[in-house]
């Protein structure tokens, strides 16, 4: 008789059915993980159950269905207005909160977790619900070390190719996920931008992505360069100054003026850069942006 290759998964609960509580789920039932849910709406658990996952009657019994308990909820509201009253049942248990918050919110919940023995991890989830699963998947967790080490490679159903582990400071996966959001904006603001320019000369933003795409490829190179620059506060222009830098700035601020776009972003790129300018910087490298960023806005 053959034996059942996933005889020995760990079991997992995952609470919250949203769209990406049920992706986390679903990854976990596709690894061969006994897998209990729960959410406040029942019925967002029917299709889960149709393929294999427990539905608990009360939040209690999902808890104490696993040692591994996942949360993914809206916000931190959310999330404590579901674990403070099953709190002693999660003692023992690890806990992984994937719901998204800031460094702050991470922390106050990782000293609520301290005081009553509950391991805790918080995680950002940098994929959407599809990628969950796939080798797209990027998870950061960051809090009890040990805890992460012992269910691993459960975690690893979520994000097979990227579960990565940061450091025992609870804030710290919060804290990328907001400085990785940051980028994705950055950029997609920058290609939005740059295709209602190329709108008004009729280029479809089809025709332009793959050059924004290979825009995007070189801006890792910048990056790369300029990170030991950063961290040693020495900003030497190897490639453009910032003087070069803020008189391309103004040439896209006037044609996104003089073609009646909106100029609004373009703009504030220049404010900075003119900030940095008079501060000092006119021949460092665009790294010196850094300075300006460190500080409280005035
Ligand atoms: P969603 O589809 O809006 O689901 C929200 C979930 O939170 C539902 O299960 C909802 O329960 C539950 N909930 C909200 N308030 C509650 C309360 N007071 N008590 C109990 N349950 C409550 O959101 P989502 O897309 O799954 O996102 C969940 C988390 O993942 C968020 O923090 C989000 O930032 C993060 N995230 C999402 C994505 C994404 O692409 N979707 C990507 C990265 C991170 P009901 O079903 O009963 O309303």
């Amino acid at each position: 008789m053959m034996s059942d290759p996933n005889a020995d998964r760990p079991p997992v609960t995952v609470v919250g059915l949203g769209l990406m509580g049920q992706a986390l789920a679903a990854a976990f039932l596709k690894e061969g993980h006994p897998t209990t849910v729960w959410n406040r709406s029942p019925e967002k658990a029917e299709r889960l159950v149709a393929d294999g996952a427990v539905l608990a009657d009360t939040l209690e019994s999902a808890v104490t269905a696993s040692p591994l308990v996942i949360v993914c909820v809206s916000d931190y509201d959310a999330v404590h207005e579901l674990i403070r009253p099953v709190e002693s049942a999660l003692a023992g248990r690890v806990l992984v909160n994937l719901t998204t918050a800031t460094s702050t919110q991470a922390r106050e919940t990782a000293e609520w977790a301290a005081q009553r023995n509950i391991p805790y991890l918080d995680g950002a989830i940098m994929a959407i619900p599809p990628v969950i699963g796939t080798d797209g998947a990027v998870l950061l967790y960051s809090g009890h070390k040990s805890a992460f080490e012992a269910h691993e490679s459960t975690l690893k159903a979520i994000a097979p190719a990227a579960t990565t582990y940061l450091e025992e400071d609870h804030g710290l996966s919060s804290l990328y996920d907001m400085a990785l959001l940051g980028i994705m904006w950055g950029i997609l603001n920058g290609f939005l931008h740059g295709a209602a320019l190329l709108g008004t000369a009729k280029v479809k933003a089809e025709t332009f992505a793959p050059l924004a795409n290979t825009m995007i490829s070189a801006i890792t190179e910048y990056v790369t360069a300029y990170a030991p620059q950063v961290d040693e506060s020495r900003y030497e222009a190897t490639d453009a100054t910032m003087t070069v830098h803020q008189a391309a700035m103004e040439h896209l601020a006037e044609e996104s003026e003089h073609l009646g776009i909106h100029s609004e972003l373009p703009r504030f790129f220049k404010t900075l850069a003119d900030r940095a300018v008079a501060d000092g910087h006119a021949e460092n490298s665009y790294a010196a942006m850094i300075e300006l960023f460190r500080k409280p806005t005035a």
